[in-house]
Parts: C-alpha cells; structure tokens; sequence
C-alpha cells in the first residue's frame, strides 16, 4: 500500500522489507528508506570541523520541506549533498545517498559515543557515515563573483559534473508542469532566500567554470547538461538548439574529456541526430512514468505538446542514433502510487512499470529511475511517498528485467555494484555488476 508511515516503526519496515526481498542487499533497503523519507542531521554532526561539500540544490530542491520552514536549523545551510554509508552494527557495504531534508525523518545522522558520525533509525545505529568528499575547485568564485557550485556542482562522489544550465522550464503552473516536479518553484525558494540561482546559465559562464574545474583535477568522468523543457523559444532558440550550442562549446573547448550526456525532451530524430553530432554520448529522453492514464495526468504538458505515444516511438528512435545502451530515459520511481490517481496496490503498479521496462529493455534500451522525493512544493507532494515495500520491489523489478534481456550495465554511471556505486538518488546501479 502507499503512502506514510503504518503504527510500525521504520525499522522494523525495513527488517520485514528485507526479508521479503532477501535476495537484495539490505544496504539498498536502507538507501531507498532515506531516499523516500528523507534524514536529518543533529547539528553536531555538522560541526566536526571536517571539511565537505554541502547541498548544492542542483536543479529540484530534493528536499520534505520547504527551505523557510527549516530557517535557523544547521541542516538548512550546512547538509552535505550526499552522504556514503559503510561498516557499522549492520556492516554495511559501501552505499552512496542523495541527501533530502526532512525534519521529521526516522533516520538521522548524529553522533555515537565515540564522536564518530553514524545513521541512526529510530535510535538505532544502523551504519557509519562519511559525507560527501569536498571537490577541488569548491569555494572558488568566477570573475563575476559568481561561485562555482552554482555553476558547475559535483554529484554522485565527485563522478558527475551537472551543469543545469536552464533552471526553470516552460511548462508552467498546475495545468502543465510535471505534477511531482517543482524546478520552477524551487527556482523561487531559492531567488526568495537571496542565494545565486539564475535562470539561464551564459555560455562563457559555464565554459569559466569547467575552467576551473579542469585545473584543479577534479576526478569527474561525465557532465549532464539538463534544465527545464523550451516548448517554445528560449534566448530566440528552440529547446535542441539552445542546449546543444552549451554541448557544441564544451566539446570545442574540452574534446572528449568525459562522457558528455543531455536530459532534453524526447525529440524528433534530427534533432536527436544534431545532438550526437555535438559530442553527446548519452541522452536521456525522460518519460518519467509508463501508464498512459497517470502519464497524461502526471505529464500534462509532455502529454498535450508530445504525447505519450510519439514520445514513446523517439525514444526508440533515438536509439538508431545513440546506439540502444547510450538512450537512457529515466522514470520516477514511485509516482505511479501517488494518491488520489495512482495504482491501489504495489502489484498493479509494478505490473504496469514492468510493462514499460520490459518494452524498452527488449529493444536494448535500459531506463534508470530516480526515487520520487514528494517535493512539498510540487503538486504531488503531499501524495507521497510510495512504500518502502514498493521501492524496494521496483529495484528488484528492474534487475530481474536487465537480467532477462541480458543488458550490460548502463554506461556512464561509473562501477556497478554494492561497495562500487556511485549513483545517489536510486539504488539501480548498487542491485547490478
Ligand atoms: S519537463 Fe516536467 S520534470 Fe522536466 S523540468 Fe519540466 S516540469 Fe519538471
């Protein structure tokens, strides 16, 4: 069933949930736990004095709650942008967590009595706790004053450099934005709060900033150029044109230096074709859920502009360009269950989902996913989250569908496998390799 917390506690939800799906590594259970209910850090966990790097708000805020209604918490300012969990009471292999805040979260990262940081559910140390290592070039600013995580952050331990370099998207408001996305609002909470947020990044911007980035030898190996959708124009360029000149200038300037990838809207195949013939080797054609009667709900302006079933036939296009591997649309994993429209029970949904994995994976084509946050902001905030039974039996969905159709793990992610991933806000690549 969806939805909140049952009488039990969190932990004993993740004990039965492991159990039911023992062949998955319970590291995983925890991972999805945190990232469908968010954690929250005792401030002094935050005060140690070891240096980090702090969230970045790379494009949604990923966050329970509002930014004003956590002001004055230390976590607000101060929380790292991902966190790894290893060894502990538990002995947990390495496993790296996207960082959403949530005051109210059963897990909390504090420390035990050896000064050390550790995860804590329901007051129980669960796992030891590093946060995410500070890249080299953070804390330095480009010439305009402009400081460089809002140009260029790291995600995923220092893998990814993403560069959202249109923060806003145009479709706007309840009746067209994606209802569990809130980039255009978290656009706003963050101009509210006086932080530098801008809507459109410059081009020379961005190319001073990878500047930056490459002197200092930062260990990245990709870069995703994202933002919301153009449906009409944008700096006088339509939606292909305008990202593909960022991806023209960053392989002019930085040939081949790592696996450029671009999350745009699913788009006809010449535009595809332009975007490959710009040094893209990824591209990321998001059709965030399968069902056609929650996409058109979920998606109303993808559904209105494209529509679900075009959508679906260029995401099998792309692939001629790309090569099936290297076409990589993610889902939102959980959105399928949100109330009042969403499936009743984990087995409709994950029919359903399976449906559109086993589709696209039979062409080649793995979809990733990314575990719905129920951003408070968003429309379907307040429907969320999805059970942990839900989450976790999606992942093993997902794996057993990959297996099947015997798929290589999906490039660009760095090492598959428990103790070796480096993706943060879903655990696909912890369940492989
Ligand atoms: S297309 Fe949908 S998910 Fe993407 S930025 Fe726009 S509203 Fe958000």
């Amino acid at each position: 069933m969806t939805q909140g917390r049952s009488e039990s506690s969190a932990l004993r939800g993740v004990h039965a949930v492991a159990r039911e799906f023992a062949d998955l590594p319970i590291e995983v259970v925890v991972k999805e736990d945190c990232l469908r209910c968010g954690v929250w850090f005792e401030p002094d966990a935050l005060r140690r004095g070891h240096a980090y790097a702090r969230k970045s708000y790379f494009i949604f805020s990923f966050d329970h709650r509002p930014l004003e209604d956590m002001e004055g918490e230390p976590a607000r300012e101060d929380a790292p942008e991902e966190i790894a969990l290893e060894g502990g009471p538990w002995g947990f292999r390495r496993v790296i967590i996207s960082v959403r805040l949530n005051p109210e979260s059963p897990y909390r990262v504090g420390l035990d009595d050896d000064r050390s940081l550790q995860l804590f559910c329901d007051g129980e140390p669960i796992a030891s706790v590093a946060f995410s290592p500070t890249p080299p070039y953070y804390g330095e600013m480009l010439d305009d004053g402009t400081p460089i995580t809002e140009v260029a952050p790291s995600i995923e331990w220092g893998y990814l450099l993403y560069l959202t370099v249109f923060r806003m998207c145009q479709y706007f408001g309840k009746e067209e934005e994606c209802q569990f996305c809130d980039i255009n609002r978290n656009f706003k909470q963050q101009r509210a709060l006086g932080r530098p947020y801008h809507a459109v990044k410059p081009i020379d911007r961005l190319l001073a900033a990878l500047d930056h980035v490459v002197q200092s030898g930062a260990r990245a190996e990709a870069y995703t150029l994202t933002g919301g959708s153009v449906t009409t124009q944008l700096e006088g360029k339509d939606e292909a044109s305008f990202y593909i000149e960022y991806a023209e200038a960053i392989e002019e300037r930085f040939p081949g230096r790592w696996i450029g990838k671009m999350v745009v809207q699913a788009l006809p195949q010449q535009d595809v074709r332009r975007i490959h013939a710009a040094g893209i080797g990824i591209y990321h054609p998001n059709y965030e859920i399968w069902d056609r009667e929650l996409f058109e709900r979920i998606c109303p302006g993808k559904a209105r502009h494209v529509g679900r079933d075009t959508w679906i036939a260029r995401i099998i296009d792309a692939a001629e360009v790309f090569g099936p591997e290297r076409v990589i649309p993610n889902f939102v994993g959980g959105i399928e269950m949100a109330r009042p429209f969403g499936f009743k029970t984990e087995e409709e949904a994950w029919r359903s989902t399976g449906e559109g994995l086993d589709h696209f994976m039979s062409r080649g084509i793995a979809p990733r996913f990314t575990t719905w946050c129920p951003e408070p902001l968003s429309v379907l905030g307040p429907a969320g989250p999805a059970s942990l039974r839900y989450h976790v039996g999606l992942l093993k969905l997902w794996r057993d569908t990959h297996a099947k159709h015997g798929l290589a793990p999906p490039p660009g992610y760095g090492q598959p496998g428990i103790g070796n991933a480096v993706f943060s806000v879903s655990s696909f690549m912890d369940v492989i390799g």
